[in-house]
């Protein structure tokens, strides 16, 4: 199964991806994530890399498309993937169109995942992560045990430089006008499917199930 996941900043798409993933044995890619993993190293794209997410702005469809197509191809996407952050505006959907050509691969549904604004606020005000696995926490509902120390790895937890507030409002701007137009595009090619975010997830698999 191949899929795409698109949905604004704080929707809760990491969670669904992690139930996914689980779920129907797939790839999670997250372009969010290569870009930080990117980040870590020592090189002049980092410096770049830093500067552009720092803002929330979108790194250039070049960079974010060649970490993906080398990602696409690794062993642990046999059974299909789940594009978690891509494609984020018409341009990589249509160079995503291209890849999976390329790969002889066929998109099976986007899955567009909405949640009221007030709770992306929210949710993402609380969020914290670790440094170095990328585990997820929520300072109110899902604390780490020790303040600021993962429980998985015991990294750091930090709060990501995007999820400061100016940032968050930026974030949203660059989804409304960048990303809103891919609904239309896999709307008019019959792929979306709306998924609501915002009930108990104990629910997600069975309501999942229904849609893809
Ligand atoms: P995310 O983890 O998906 O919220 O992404 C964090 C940041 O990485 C975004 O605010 C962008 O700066 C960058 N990014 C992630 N995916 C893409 C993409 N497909 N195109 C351009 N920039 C991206």
């Amino acid at each position: 199964m191949h899929l795409v996941l698109i949905g604004p900043p704080g929707s809760g798409k990491g969670t669904i991806s992690s139930l996914i993933k689980d779920h129907w044995h797939i790839a999670h890619i997250s372009t969010g994530d290569l870009l930080r993993a990117e980040l870590k190293k020592a090189s002049p794209l980092a410096d770049e890399l830093r500067e552009i997410m720092g803002a929330g702005q979108l790194v250039s469809d070049e960079i974010v498309t060649k970490l993906l197509s080398e990602r696409i191809v690794q062993e642990d996407c046999r059974n299909g993937f789940l594009l978690d952050g891509y494609p984020r505006n018409l341009a990589q959907a249509d160079l995503l169109a291209g890849l999976l050509e390329e790969n002889d691969l066929k998109l099976d549904r986007a899955l567009y995942v909405t949640v009221p604004t007030e709770t992306i606020v929210e949710r993402l005000g609380d969020r914290r992560v670790c440094k170095d696995c990328g585990a997820t926490y929520s300072i109110s509902k899902l604390p780490p045990a020790v303040e600021g120390v993962c429980d998985k790895c015991q990294g750091e937890v930090i709060q990501r430089v995007d999820d400061q507030p100016d940032t968050i409002r930026d974030r949203m701007e660059v989804y409304a006008s960048a990303t809103e137009p891919v609904l239309k595009y896999y709307r008019d090619q019959n792929l979306l499917v709306e998924y609501d975010n915002s009930g108990d997830l104990s629910e997600a698999i069975q309501k999942l199930e229904a849609i893809l």
